[in-house]
């Protein structure tokens, strides 16, 4: 037995999202090219992340902003969040995922390098066209 947490969950960042993206895909919830919204579940533990990708288009440099966020939810979360609406209402996610937690977090900003990290806040829906 080990207390150690899957790699999906590990303080190492970048591990932990390569994790996560090779993760099965449970459930899309809205895929837009801007927004994209998804279940995924652990093969390795189990534990199921809500992601979401979100675009900003920057028509005039062609370096379109983007974020990239997964957070950990649990299997009742994840059970209203598949019969919520997300595609029509994406503030149905902030409804189901309310408590403050660990989120990974990919922030691609214009003209800046990008930043990886893991933050504990509540979830916020990033800005997307
Ligand atoms: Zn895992």
């Amino acid at each position: 037995m080990t207390s150690d947490p899957c790699i999906c969950l590990g303080n190492d960042s970048l591990a932990a999202k390569a994790a996560i993206r090779k993760a099965r895909c449970v459930a899309e919830l809205a895929d837009e090219s801007h927004f994209m919204v998804s279940i995924r579940r652990c093969d390795a533990c189990g534990q199921h992340f809500l992601t979401l990708f979100c675009e900003c288009v920057d028509w005039a440099d062609g370096d379109d902003p983007q974020t990239w966020v997964a957070v950990p939810v649990s299997t009742d979360e994840m059970r209203q969040l598949q019969t919520a609406n997300v595609a029509a209402d994406e503030n149905a996610i902030l409804r189901v995922v309310t408590s403050e937690r660990r989120l990974l977090h990919h922030d691609m900003p214009k003209g800046a390098a990008p930043r990886l990290s893991w933050v504990t806040r509540p979830l916020f829906i990033p800005a997307h066209d």
